[in-house]
Protein backbone atom coordinates (compact mmCIF):
# COMPACT_ATOMS: atom_id res chain seq x y z
CA UNK A 1 0.00 0.00 0.00
CA UNK A 2 1.27 3.20 -1.15
CA UNK A 3 1.85 6.39 1.63
CA UNK A 4 -1.04 8.53 0.00
CA UNK A 5 -3.11 5.63 0.16
CA UNK A 6 -2.21 4.89 3.91
CA UNK A 7 -2.79 8.56 4.71
CA UNK A 8 -6.57 8.32 3.20
CA UNK A 9 -7.29 5.21 4.87
CA UNK A 10 -6.07 6.87 8.21
CA UNK A 11 -8.24 9.88 7.66
CA UNK A 12 -11.18 7.99 6.54
CA UNK A 13 -10.95 6.18 9.82
CA UNK A 14 -9.93 8.88 11.68
CA UNK A 15 -13.20 11.43 10.50
CA UNK A 16 -15.30 9.42 12.52
CA UNK A 17 -14.16 9.91 15.66
CA UNK A 18 -13.23 13.90 14.44
CA UNK A 19 -17.02 13.91 13.16
CA UNK A 20 -17.52 13.07 17.21
CA UNK A 21 -16.05 15.42 18.77
CA UNK A 22 -15.80 18.93 16.53
CA UNK A 23 -18.13 21.27 15.37
CA UNK A 24 -20.84 20.07 12.83
CA UNK A 25 -22.30 23.03 11.24
CA UNK A 26 -25.68 22.46 8.40
CA UNK A 27 -26.37 18.97 8.88
CA UNK A 28 -28.56 18.30 5.95
CA UNK A 29 -26.38 18.17 2.38
CA UNK A 30 -27.85 20.59 -0.03
CA UNK A 31 -28.52 20.31 -2.96
CA UNK A 32 -25.43 21.89 -4.72
CA UNK A 33 -24.32 19.29 -2.76
CA UNK A 34 -21.90 20.64 0.03
CA UNK A 35 -21.58 17.75 1.91
CA UNK A 36 -18.81 18.69 4.47
CA UNK A 37 -20.66 18.60 8.00
CA UNK A 38 -17.46 17.35 9.35
CA UNK A 39 -14.02 18.33 9.22
CA UNK A 40 -10.74 16.65 8.77
CA UNK A 41 -8.81 17.68 10.73
CA UNK A 42 -5.47 18.04 8.72
CA UNK A 43 -1.87 17.65 9.81
CA UNK A 44 0.96 20.41 8.37
CA UNK A 45 3.16 18.09 5.77
CA UNK A 46 6.97 18.80 5.67
CA UNK A 47 9.86 18.00 3.02
CA UNK A 48 13.09 18.90 1.63
CA UNK A 49 12.71 18.75 -1.74
CA UNK A 50 9.12 18.77 -3.51
CA UNK A 51 5.73 19.15 -2.41
CA UNK A 52 2.23 18.45 -3.86
CA UNK A 53 -1.46 19.60 -2.08
CA UNK A 54 -4.96 18.39 -3.65
CA UNK A 55 -7.97 17.76 -2.66
CA UNK A 56 -7.93 13.63 -3.48
CA UNK A 57 -5.13 11.66 -2.11
CA UNK A 58 -5.02 9.47 -5.07
CA UNK A 59 -4.57 12.92 -7.05
CA UNK A 60 -2.00 13.89 -4.61
CA UNK A 61 -0.38 10.12 -4.99
CA UNK A 62 -0.28 10.40 -8.93
CA UNK A 63 1.51 13.71 -8.73
CA UNK A 64 3.97 12.12 -6.34
CA UNK A 65 5.21 10.10 -8.34
CA UNK A 66 5.98 12.15 -10.93
CA UNK A 67 7.99 14.57 -8.80
CA UNK A 68 9.38 11.48 -7.48
CA UNK A 69 10.76 10.17 -11.07
CA UNK A 70 12.27 13.80 -11.49
CA UNK A 71 8.79 15.56 -13.23
CA UNK A 72 8.45 18.95 -13.00
CA UNK A 73 5.81 20.96 -11.35
CA UNK A 74 3.22 21.06 -14.91
CA UNK A 75 4.03 17.59 -15.10
CA UNK A 76 2.82 16.80 -11.60
CA UNK A 77 0.00 18.86 -11.80
CA UNK A 78 -1.04 17.23 -15.29
CA UNK A 79 -1.16 13.93 -13.84
CA UNK A 80 -2.83 15.10 -10.55
CA UNK A 81 -5.43 16.60 -12.77
CA UNK A 82 -6.07 13.74 -14.89
CA UNK A 83 -6.97 11.52 -11.47
CA UNK A 84 -8.87 14.66 -10.06
CA UNK A 85 -11.18 14.21 -13.15
CA UNK A 86 -11.98 10.38 -12.27
CA UNK A 87 -12.16 10.79 -8.59
CA UNK A 88 -13.35 13.94 -8.23
CA UNK A 89 -15.50 14.15 -11.57
CA UNK A 90 -18.11 16.50 -9.51
CA UNK A 91 -15.11 19.83 -9.45
CA UNK A 92 -13.41 19.88 -12.71
CA UNK A 93 -12.09 17.54 -15.78
CA UNK A 94 -11.03 17.87 -19.25
CA UNK A 95 -14.59 18.51 -20.31
CA UNK A 96 -13.87 22.17 -18.36
CA UNK A 97 -11.08 24.72 -18.06
CA UNK A 98 -8.64 26.38 -15.70
CA UNK A 99 -6.29 28.80 -15.16
CA UNK A 100 -2.54 27.83 -14.11
CA UNK A 101 0.06 30.39 -12.52
CA UNK A 102 3.31 29.24 -13.02
CA UNK A 103 6.99 30.30 -11.18
CA UNK A 104 9.83 29.43 -12.67
CA UNK A 105 12.87 29.09 -10.30
CA UNK A 106 15.81 29.61 -12.53
CA UNK A 107 14.38 32.96 -14.45
CA UNK A 108 11.87 33.80 -10.97
CA UNK A 109 9.28 34.79 -14.18
CA UNK A 110 5.27 33.67 -13.36
CA UNK A 111 3.58 33.04 -16.30
CA UNK A 112 0.09 32.56 -17.04
CA UNK A 113 -2.08 29.94 -18.57
CA UNK A 114 -5.71 30.78 -19.58
CA UNK A 115 -7.53 27.51 -20.09
CA UNK A 116 -10.91 29.31 -19.82
CA UNK A 117 -13.96 27.80 -21.40
CA UNK A 118 -15.27 29.90 -24.61
CA UNK A 119 -18.84 30.33 -25.61
CA UNK A 120 -19.68 28.69 -29.08
CA UNK A 121 -20.22 30.76 -31.70
CA UNK A 122 -24.04 30.51 -31.69
CA UNK A 123 -23.83 32.16 -28.22
CA UNK A 124 -25.73 36.08 -28.00
CA UNK A 125 -26.13 38.68 -25.78
CA UNK A 126 -29.55 37.26 -24.54
CA UNK A 127 -29.17 33.14 -24.75
CA UNK A 128 -30.16 32.94 -21.51
CA UNK A 129 -33.44 35.18 -21.78
CA UNK A 130 -36.61 33.73 -22.92
CA UNK A 131 -38.59 35.67 -25.60
CA UNK A 132 -40.15 38.09 -23.38
CA UNK A 133 -36.92 38.86 -21.91
CA UNK A 134 -37.03 37.18 -18.93
CA UNK A 135 -34.02 34.23 -17.31
CA UNK A 136 -34.98 30.79 -18.62
CA UNK A 137 -34.43 29.47 -15.02
CA UNK A 138 -31.80 27.41 -13.22
CA UNK A 139 -32.87 23.87 -14.96
CA UNK A 140 -32.61 25.04 -18.85
CA UNK A 141 -30.01 27.41 -17.74
CA UNK A 142 -27.27 24.97 -15.90
CA UNK A 143 -27.76 21.46 -17.61
CA UNK A 144 -29.63 21.65 -20.98
CA UNK A 145 -26.13 21.83 -22.90
CA UNK A 146 -27.21 25.54 -23.58
CA UNK A 147 -24.26 26.61 -20.82
CA UNK A 148 -21.21 24.26 -22.23
CA UNK A 149 -18.36 26.45 -22.86
CA UNK A 150 -15.85 24.95 -25.48
CA UNK A 151 -13.36 23.18 -22.72
CA UNK A 152 -10.18 24.68 -22.62
CA UNK A 153 -8.80 22.11 -19.82
CA UNK A 154 -6.20 20.49 -22.28
CA UNK A 155 -5.49 22.63 -24.89
CA UNK A 156 -3.99 24.54 -21.72
CA UNK A 157 -2.51 22.08 -20.44
CA UNK A 158 -0.53 21.03 -23.11
CA UNK A 159 0.73 24.79 -23.93
CA UNK A 160 2.18 24.56 -20.19
CA UNK A 161 3.63 21.12 -20.91
CA UNK A 162 5.58 22.38 -24.22
CA UNK A 163 6.87 24.85 -22.16
CA UNK A 164 7.84 23.30 -18.89
CA UNK A 165 6.74 19.63 -19.22
CA UNK A 166 10.11 17.49 -18.34
CA UNK A 167 8.19 13.85 -18.93
CA UNK A 168 7.00 12.76 -21.76
CA UNK A 169 3.35 14.00 -22.39
CA UNK A 170 1.67 10.25 -22.48
CA UNK A 171 3.67 9.13 -18.97
CA UNK A 172 1.22 11.66 -17.40
CA UNK A 173 -1.85 10.18 -17.91
CA UNK A 174 -0.97 6.40 -16.89
CA UNK A 175 -2.27 6.60 -13.33
CA UNK A 176 -5.59 7.93 -14.56
CA UNK A 177 -5.58 5.38 -16.96
CA UNK A 178 -4.89 2.35 -14.49
CA UNK A 179 -7.24 3.67 -11.92
CA UNK A 180 -10.10 4.01 -14.55
CA UNK A 181 -9.98 0.09 -15.49
CA UNK A 182 -9.15 -1.52 -12.37
CA UNK A 183 -11.13 0.97 -10.28
CA UNK A 184 -10.78 3.21 -7.33
CA UNK A 185 -12.98 3.54 -4.29
CA UNK A 186 -15.88 6.23 -3.73
CA UNK A 187 -14.83 8.91 -1.52
CA UNK A 188 -16.70 9.84 1.22
CA UNK A 189 -17.43 13.12 0.27
CA UNK A 190 -17.97 11.92 -3.41
CA UNK A 191 -21.14 9.33 -2.30
CA UNK A 192 -22.33 12.23 0.10
CA UNK A 193 -22.59 14.31 -3.03
CA UNK A 194 -24.38 11.65 -5.02
CA UNK A 195 -26.52 11.32 -2.07
CA UNK A 196 -27.52 14.97 -1.90
CA UNK A 197 -27.93 15.28 -6.06
CA UNK A 198 -29.90 12.05 -6.27
CA UNK A 199 -32.60 13.85 -7.56
CA UNK A 200 -31.29 15.57 -10.63
CA UNK A 201 -28.23 13.53 -11.23
CA UNK A 202 -30.43 10.06 -10.66
CA UNK A 203 -32.69 10.88 -13.20
CA UNK A 204 -29.98 12.55 -15.97
CA UNK A 205 -29.60 9.10 -18.24
CA UNK A 206 -25.60 9.83 -18.54
CA UNK A 207 -24.87 10.44 -15.19
CA UNK A 208 -27.51 8.03 -13.29
CA UNK A 209 -26.02 5.07 -15.38
CA UNK A 210 -22.65 6.03 -14.12
CA UNK A 211 -22.95 6.71 -10.50
CA UNK A 212 -26.10 5.39 -9.63
CA UNK A 213 -26.99 1.70 -8.77
CA UNK A 214 -29.91 0.07 -11.32
CA UNK A 215 -32.80 1.04 -8.21
CA UNK A 216 -31.63 4.18 -7.92
CA UNK A 217 -29.74 4.21 -4.77
CA UNK A 218 -26.07 6.30 -5.45
CA UNK A 219 -22.72 4.67 -5.36
CA UNK A 220 -21.37 4.57 -1.64
CA UNK A 221 -18.27 5.43 -0.04
CA UNK A 222 -15.58 2.75 -0.82
CA UNK A 223 -17.55 1.47 -3.42
CA UNK A 224 -15.44 0.48 -6.59
CA UNK A 225 -16.01 2.67 -9.40
CA UNK A 226 -14.37 1.77 -12.74
CA UNK A 227 -14.50 3.91 -16.04
CA UNK A 228 -13.28 2.18 -19.22
CA UNK A 229 -14.97 5.01 -21.29
CA UNK A 230 -12.42 7.82 -20.04
CA UNK A 231 -9.71 5.32 -19.90
CA UNK A 232 -10.44 5.30 -23.55
CA UNK A 233 -10.86 8.80 -23.91
CA UNK A 234 -7.04 8.97 -21.88
CA UNK A 235 -5.94 6.72 -23.86
CA UNK A 236 -6.30 8.99 -27.27
CA UNK A 237 -4.97 11.99 -25.84
CA UNK A 238 -1.67 10.80 -24.41
CA UNK A 239 -0.80 9.07 -27.68
CA UNK A 240 -2.61 12.33 -29.89
CA UNK A 241 -2.41 15.34 -27.77
CA UNK A 242 -4.94 17.94 -27.34
CA UNK A 243 -5.89 17.51 -30.79
CA UNK A 244 -7.39 14.13 -30.15
CA UNK A 245 -9.47 15.82 -27.86
CA UNK A 246 -10.35 18.73 -30.22
CA UNK A 247 -10.90 16.74 -33.49
CA UNK A 248 -11.98 13.55 -34.19
CA UNK A 249 -13.82 11.22 -31.98
CA UNK A 250 -14.32 13.15 -28.89
CA UNK A 251 -14.79 16.17 -30.13
CA UNK A 252 -17.89 14.95 -32.28
CA UNK A 253 -19.08 13.44 -29.05
CA UNK A 254 -19.37 16.40 -27.18
CA UNK A 255 -21.25 18.01 -30.59
CA UNK A 256 -23.42 15.17 -30.68
CA UNK A 257 -24.03 14.77 -26.55
CA UNK A 258 -25.15 18.99 -26.71
CA UNK A 259 -26.94 18.68 -29.59
CA UNK A 260 -29.10 16.20 -28.56
CA UNK A 261 -29.68 17.65 -25.06
CA UNK A 262 -30.55 20.90 -26.55
CA UNK A 263 -32.58 19.47 -28.85
CA UNK A 264 -34.62 17.99 -25.62
CA UNK A 265 -34.52 21.40 -24.22
CA UNK A 266 -37.12 24.30 -24.42
CA UNK A 267 -35.16 26.73 -26.12
CA UNK A 268 -33.48 24.10 -29.15
CA UNK A 269 -32.03 27.16 -30.93
CA UNK A 270 -28.16 26.18 -29.90
CA UNK A 271 -25.16 24.46 -30.79
CA UNK A 272 -21.07 23.85 -30.19
CA UNK A 273 -20.02 23.28 -33.41
CA UNK A 274 -17.01 21.12 -34.06
CA UNK A 275 -15.54 24.00 -35.87
CA UNK A 276 -15.72 25.60 -31.86
CA UNK A 277 -13.54 22.72 -30.65
CA UNK A 278 -11.04 22.57 -33.57
CA UNK A 279 -10.37 26.51 -33.09
CA UNK A 280 -9.75 26.86 -29.21
CA UNK A 281 -6.97 28.30 -28.25
CA UNK A 282 -5.38 28.27 -24.96
CA UNK A 283 -3.56 31.12 -23.98
CA UNK A 284 -0.07 32.42 -22.11
CA UNK A 285 -1.12 35.67 -20.45
CA UNK A 286 0.80 38.36 -18.42
CA UNK A 287 0.27 37.95 -14.44
CA UNK A 288 -1.31 40.53 -12.61
CA UNK A 289 1.46 40.81 -9.98
CA UNK A 290 1.49 44.00 -6.74
CA UNK A 291 3.48 44.10 -3.74
CA UNK A 292 1.51 43.52 -0.36
CA UNK A 293 4.33 44.60 2.25
CA UNK A 294 7.41 43.16 1.32
CA UNK A 295 5.80 40.44 -0.92
CA UNK A 296 5.14 39.96 -4.09
CA UNK A 297 2.27 38.60 -5.60
CA UNK A 298 1.27 36.98 -8.74
CA UNK A 299 -2.30 36.16 -9.92
CA UNK A 300 -4.45 35.12 -12.74
CA UNK A 301 -5.19 38.29 -14.43
CA UNK A 302 -8.61 38.47 -16.57
CA UNK A 303 -10.85 36.88 -17.64
CA UNK A 304 -10.61 35.80 -13.78
CA UNK A 305 -11.06 38.86 -11.39
CA UNK A 306 -9.52 36.79 -8.92
CA UNK A 307 -6.03 38.20 -9.56
CA UNK A 308 -7.27 41.71 -9.96
CA UNK A 309 -9.55 41.29 -6.69
CA UNK A 310 -6.86 39.69 -4.24
CA UNK A 311 -4.46 42.92 -5.03
CA UNK A 312 -6.65 45.28 -4.57
CA UNK A 313 -7.80 43.53 -1.28
CA UNK A 314 -4.30 43.08 0.20
CA UNK A 315 -3.52 47.28 -1.35
CA UNK A 316 -6.14 48.23 0.53
CA UNK A 317 -5.16 46.78 3.78
CA UNK A 318 -1.59 47.46 3.18
CA UNK A 319 -2.38 50.71 4.97
CA UNK A 320 -3.54 49.16 8.33
CA UNK A 321 -0.94 46.91 10.96
CA UNK A 322 -2.86 43.94 10.44
CA UNK A 323 -0.13 42.06 12.05
CA UNK A 324 -0.63 44.27 15.44
CA UNK A 325 -4.58 44.08 15.26
CA UNK A 326 -3.93 40.05 15.20
CA UNK A 327 -6.31 37.42 13.98
CA UNK A 328 -9.03 37.45 17.09
CA UNK A 329 -9.97 40.75 16.45
CA UNK A 330 -12.93 41.81 15.37
CA UNK A 331 -11.57 45.39 13.61
CA UNK A 332 -9.15 43.21 11.91
CA UNK A 333 -11.66 41.15 10.38
CA UNK A 334 -13.79 44.43 9.76
CA UNK A 335 -11.48 45.39 7.56
CA UNK A 336 -10.66 42.22 5.83
CA UNK A 337 -14.54 42.58 4.89
CA UNK A 338 -14.34 46.41 3.94
CA UNK A 339 -11.40 46.00 1.86
CA UNK A 340 -13.31 43.40 0.01
CA UNK A 341 -16.91 45.16 0.06
CA UNK A 342 -14.99 47.94 -2.50
CA UNK A 343 -12.80 45.22 -4.63
CA UNK A 344 -16.00 43.82 -5.41
CA UNK A 345 -17.77 46.93 -6.73
CA UNK A 346 -15.05 47.40 -8.65
CA UNK A 347 -15.01 43.43 -10.56
CA UNK A 348 -18.88 43.70 -11.09
CA UNK A 349 -18.58 46.87 -12.89
CA UNK A 350 -14.86 46.66 -14.74
CA UNK A 351 -14.34 42.45 -15.00
CA UNK A 352 -14.79 40.35 -17.94
CA UNK A 353 -12.89 38.70 -20.95
CA UNK A 354 -10.21 41.26 -21.71
CA UNK A 355 -10.14 39.99 -25.77
CA UNK A 356 -13.52 41.45 -25.80
CA UNK A 357 -14.18 44.07 -23.58
CA UNK A 358 -11.68 47.23 -22.44
CA UNK A 359 -10.16 45.93 -18.68
CA UNK A 360 -8.35 49.14 -16.72
CA UNK A 361 -5.99 46.26 -15.61
CA UNK A 362 -3.48 48.65 -14.61
CA UNK A 363 -5.16 50.99 -13.19
CA UNK A 364 -7.12 48.82 -11.10
CA UNK A 365 -4.00 47.57 -9.11
CA UNK A 366 -2.34 50.63 -9.08
CA UNK A 367 -1.20 51.78 -5.45
CA UNK A 368 -2.54 55.11 -5.46
CA UNK A 369 -5.75 54.27 -7.05
CA UNK A 370 -5.30 51.33 -4.13
CA UNK A 371 -4.81 54.04 -1.62
CA UNK A 372 -7.26 56.35 -2.51
CA UNK A 373 -9.66 53.43 -2.14
CA UNK A 374 -8.21 52.53 1.26
CA UNK A 375 -8.91 56.19 2.35
CA UNK A 376 -12.64 55.61 2.06
CA UNK A 377 -12.58 52.72 4.92
CA UNK A 378 -13.62 53.36 8.54
CA UNK A 379 -11.13 51.02 10.75
CA UNK A 380 -14.16 51.36 13.51
CA UNK A 381 -17.34 51.31 10.86
CA UNK A 382 -19.06 50.27 8.19
CA UNK A 383 -19.48 53.53 5.92
CA UNK A 384 -21.92 51.81 3.28
CA UNK A 385 -23.43 48.82 3.08
CA UNK A 386 -23.15 49.07 -1.01
CA UNK A 387 -20.52 50.47 -1.96
CA UNK A 388 -19.94 52.10 -5.42
CA UNK A 389 -17.19 51.13 -7.53
CA UNK A 390 -13.98 53.69 -8.15
CA UNK A 391 -12.89 55.24 -11.05
CA UNK A 392 -9.39 53.85 -12.16
CA UNK A 393 -7.16 55.14 -14.51
CA UNK A 394 -8.38 54.53 -17.91
CA UNK A 395 -11.71 53.38 -17.19
CA UNK A 396 -15.17 54.31 -18.69
CA UNK A 397 -17.29 54.52 -15.31
CA UNK A 398 -20.27 55.34 -17.36
CA UNK A 399 -19.80 53.15 -20.27
CA UNK A 400 -20.71 49.84 -17.96
CA UNK A 401 -23.78 48.26 -15.64
CA UNK A 402 -22.46 46.37 -12.88
CA UNK A 403 -23.08 42.59 -13.17
CA UNK A 404 -23.58 40.58 -9.84
CA UNK A 405 -20.86 38.32 -8.60
CA UNK A 406 -21.78 34.09 -10.02
CA UNK A 407 -21.75 31.39 -7.50
CA UNK A 408 -20.64 27.90 -7.92
CA UNK A 409 -20.17 25.08 -5.73
CA UNK A 410 -17.34 23.11 -7.36
CA UNK A 411 -14.14 23.20 -8.69
CA UNK A 412 -10.97 22.30 -7.69
CA UNK A 413 -7.23 23.36 -6.36
CA UNK A 414 -3.89 22.14 -6.57
CA UNK A 415 -0.58 23.72 -5.72
CA UNK A 416 2.56 21.76 -6.88
CA UNK A 417 6.75 22.91 -5.66
CA UNK A 418 8.86 20.73 -7.99
CA UNK A 419 12.65 20.14 -6.83
CA UNK A 420 14.20 22.63 -8.85
CA UNK A 421 11.55 24.81 -7.23
CA UNK A 422 9.22 25.35 -9.47
CA UNK A 423 5.84 26.03 -8.56
CA UNK A 424 2.64 25.59 -10.14
CA UNK A 425 -0.82 26.73 -8.49
CA UNK A 426 -4.11 25.40 -11.03
CA UNK A 427 -7.49 26.22 -10.17
CA UNK A 428 -9.68 23.93 -12.33
CA UNK A 429 -13.53 23.66 -12.39
CA UNK A 430 -16.83 22.47 -14.45
CA UNK A 431 -18.68 25.23 -12.73
CA UNK A 432 -21.52 23.94 -10.34
CA UNK A 433 -21.23 20.45 -8.91
CA UNK A 434 -21.15 18.05 -11.69
CA UNK A 435 -21.23 20.35 -13.93
CA UNK A 436 -23.82 20.78 -16.94
CA UNK A 437 -24.60 16.80 -15.61
CA UNK A 438 -24.30 15.53 -19.37
CA UNK A 439 -21.38 12.84 -19.48
CA UNK A 440 -19.10 12.18 -23.00
CA UNK A 441 -16.45 10.24 -22.76
CA UNK A 442 -16.61 8.99 -19.11
CA UNK A 443 -16.32 12.38 -18.75
CA UNK A 444 -18.83 15.57 -17.46
CA UNK A 445 -19.02 18.69 -19.25
CA UNK A 446 -19.26 21.90 -17.72
CA UNK A 447 -21.81 24.54 -17.34
CA UNK A 448 -19.09 26.87 -17.06
CA UNK A 449 -21.46 30.05 -19.74
CA UNK A 450 -23.47 30.26 -16.23
CA UNK A 451 -20.88 32.61 -14.87
CA UNK A 452 -21.96 35.23 -17.50
CA UNK A 453 -24.54 37.90 -16.96
CA UNK A 454 -27.48 36.28 -17.73
CA UNK A 455 -29.00 39.94 -18.18
CA UNK A 456 -26.87 41.80 -21.09
CA UNK A 457 -27.92 45.02 -19.76
CA UNK A 458 -29.12 46.97 -16.28
CA UNK A 459 -31.02 49.61 -16.55
CA UNK A 460 -30.41 50.53 -20.54
CA UNK A 461 -26.52 50.10 -19.91
CA UNK A 462 -24.56 46.38 -21.06
CA UNK A 463 -23.12 44.62 -18.52
CA UNK A 464 -19.38 44.15 -19.59
CA UNK A 465 -19.50 39.86 -18.47
CA UNK A 466 -22.35 39.75 -20.82
CA UNK A 467 -22.44 36.55 -23.41
CA UNK A 468 -21.49 36.30 -26.47
CA UNK A 469 -19.87 34.26 -29.40
CA UNK A 470 -16.16 33.28 -28.31
CA UNK A 471 -16.39 35.18 -25.07
CA UNK A 472 -14.88 33.68 -21.89
CA UNK A 473 -17.04 34.43 -18.99
CA UNK A 474 -15.50 36.10 -15.82
CA UNK A 475 -14.21 33.92 -13.30
CA UNK A 476 -13.50 34.17 -9.60
CA UNK A 477 -10.85 31.96 -9.41
CA UNK A 478 -7.59 33.17 -7.69
CA UNK A 479 -4.19 30.39 -8.33
CA UNK A 480 -1.80 32.67 -6.58
CA UNK A 481 1.84 32.72 -6.35
CA UNK A 482 3.89 34.81 -3.31
CA UNK A 483 7.43 35.47 -3.92
CA UNK A 484 9.61 36.89 -1.35
CA UNK A 485 11.69 40.38 -1.67
CA UNK A 486 14.80 38.50 -3.17
CA UNK A 487 12.62 36.75 -5.75
CA UNK A 488 12.64 33.57 -4.15
CA UNK A 489 9.49 31.54 -3.70
CA UNK A 490 6.82 32.15 -0.74
CA UNK A 491 3.75 30.72 -1.28
CA UNK A 492 1.32 28.84 -3.23
CA UNK A 493 -2.40 28.75 -3.13
CA UNK A 494 -5.89 28.99 -4.44
CA UNK A 495 -9.02 27.62 -3.53
CA UNK A 496 -12.61 26.47 -5.16
CA UNK A 497 -15.23 27.93 -3.84
CA UNK A 498 -17.51 30.74 -6.69
CA UNK A 499 -16.89 33.88 -5.94
CA UNK A 500 -15.71 33.32 -2.28
CA UNK A 501 -12.82 31.94 -3.93
CA UNK A 502 -11.22 35.56 -3.36
CA UNK A 503 -11.85 35.74 0.12
CA UNK A 504 -10.88 32.43 1.28
CA UNK A 505 -7.49 33.17 -0.72
CA UNK A 506 -6.87 36.64 0.81
CA UNK A 507 -7.31 35.31 4.30
CA UNK A 508 -5.03 32.64 3.89
CA UNK A 509 -2.60 35.07 2.39
CA UNK A 510 -3.08 37.27 5.60
CA UNK A 511 -2.79 34.50 8.05
CA UNK A 512 0.21 33.55 7.09
CA UNK A 513 2.02 36.62 6.05
CA UNK A 514 0.33 39.11 9.07
CA UNK A 515 -0.44 36.91 11.67
CA UNK A 516 2.86 34.38 11.02
CA UNK A 517 0.76 30.95 10.68
CA UNK A 518 1.87 28.56 9.03
CA UNK A 519 0.24 26.78 6.02
CA UNK A 520 -2.06 24.35 7.32
CA UNK A 521 -3.24 26.96 10.28
CA UNK A 522 -3.89 29.49 7.73
CA UNK A 523 -5.80 26.99 5.73
CA UNK A 524 -8.15 26.14 8.83
CA UNK A 525 -8.54 29.44 10.04
CA UNK A 526 -11.99 30.04 9.65
CA UNK A 527 -13.20 32.41 6.49
CA UNK A 528 -14.69 35.77 6.57
CA UNK A 529 -15.90 37.43 2.97
CA UNK A 530 -17.67 40.20 1.50
CA UNK A 531 -18.75 40.98 -1.92
CA UNK A 532 -20.56 44.14 -1.85
CA UNK A 533 -22.72 43.69 0.62
CA UNK A 534 -23.23 41.36 3.75
CA UNK A 535 -20.41 40.26 5.77
CA UNK A 536 -20.48 36.04 5.87
CA UNK A 537 -18.31 34.49 8.89
CA UNK A 538 -17.74 30.77 8.61
CA UNK A 539 -19.66 28.98 11.24
CA UNK A 540 -16.41 28.03 13.38
CA UNK A 541 -15.29 29.03 17.03
CA UNK A 542 -13.26 32.43 17.11
CA UNK A 543 -15.31 33.90 13.80
CA UNK A 544 -18.61 32.98 14.81
CA UNK A 545 -17.83 34.71 17.92
CA UNK A 546 -16.95 37.85 16.35
CA UNK A 547 -20.41 37.94 15.11
CA UNK A 548 -22.23 41.16 17.73
CA UNK A 549 -19.01 42.86 17.33
CA UNK A 550 -19.12 43.31 13.59
CA UNK A 551 -22.91 43.86 13.67
CA UNK A 552 -21.97 46.59 16.37
CA UNK A 553 -19.84 48.23 13.71
CA UNK A 554 -22.38 48.16 11.36
CA UNK A 555 -22.31 44.82 9.68
CA UNK A 556 -24.70 43.06 8.29
CA UNK A 557 -23.61 39.43 9.47
CA UNK A 558 -24.50 35.97 8.27
CA UNK A 559 -22.94 33.13 10.16
CA UNK A 560 -22.71 29.41 7.91
CA UNK A 561 -20.58 26.91 6.23
CA UNK A 562 -18.11 27.60 3.55
CA UNK A 563 -16.94 25.60 1.14
CA UNK A 564 -13.12 26.21 0.31
CA UNK A 565 -10.87 23.65 -0.48
CA UNK A 566 -7.70 25.45 -0.11
CA UNK A 567 -4.53 23.60 -1.02
CA UNK A 568 -1.09 25.57 -0.53
CA UNK A 569 2.71 25.50 -0.19
CA UNK A 570 5.15 27.59 2.11
CA UNK A 571 8.54 27.31 1.42
CA UNK A 572 10.82 28.73 4.15
CA UNK A 573 14.55 28.07 4.94
CA UNK A 574 12.95 25.22 6.75
CA UNK A 575 11.73 23.77 4.52
CA UNK A 576 8.75 22.96 2.39
CA UNK A 577 5.19 23.38 4.12
CA UNK A 578 2.09 21.69 2.68
CA UNK A 579 -1.58 22.11 3.91
CA UNK A 580 -4.99 20.78 3.07
CA UNK A 581 -8.37 21.98 3.52
CA UNK A 582 -10.10 20.24 6.82
CA UNK A 583 -13.04 21.15 5.00
CA UNK A 584 -12.48 18.56 1.73
CA UNK A 585 -10.31 15.32 1.81
CA UNK A 586 -7.50 16.16 0.51
CA UNK A 587 -3.45 15.59 1.66
CA UNK A 588 -0.51 17.41 1.16
CA UNK A 589 2.52 15.50 0.58
CA UNK A 590 6.58 15.82 -0.15
CA UNK A 591 9.64 14.37 -0.04
N1 LIG B 1 -17.00 28.77 -12.05
C1 LIG B 1 -16.44 29.52 -10.97
C2 LIG B 1 -15.39 30.48 -11.46
O1 LIG B 1 -14.76 30.23 -12.43
C3 LIG B 1 -15.86 28.66 -9.92
C4 LIG B 1 -16.90 27.82 -9.30
C5 LIG B 1 -16.53 27.25 -7.97
O2 LIG B 1 -15.49 27.46 -7.43
O3 LIG B 1 -17.33 26.54 -7.42
O4 LIG B 1 -15.19 31.47 -10.87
Amino acid sequence: MTLARCIYQFLTISTFVIALTTITAAQRPNLNAEPADHEIAKVEAKSERFMISAANPLAVEAGYDILKAGGSAVDAAIAAQMVLNLVEPQSSGIGGGAFLVHYDAATQQVTTFDGRETAPSAATSNMFLDASGKFIGRRQAFSSGRSTGVPGLVRMLELAHEKYGSRPWSELFQSAITLSEEGFAVSRRLAAMLKASARSLGSAPDTSEYFYHQDGTPLGEGEILKNAQFAQALRLIADGGAKAFYEGPIAQAIVDRIAKAVSESSYPDYEMSLEDLTSYTAMERDPVCGRYRQFKVCGMGPPSSGGIATLQILGMLEAFDLQELGPNNPQAIHLLAEASRRAFADRALYLADPDQVDIPIAGLIEPHYLKSRSAGIDSQSVVAFYVQPGVPAGADVDRWAPSPSESGRSTTHLSVVDARGNAVALTSSIETAFGSRLMVGGFLLNNQLTDFSFYPENDGKPVANAPGPGKRPRSSMSPTIIYNDDGSLRMVIGSPGGSQIIGFVVKTIIAHLDWGMGIQQAIDFPHVTNQNGITRLEKKPIMSDMAPALEAMGHKVRVGRMGSGLHGIVVTQEGIFGGADPRREGIALGD
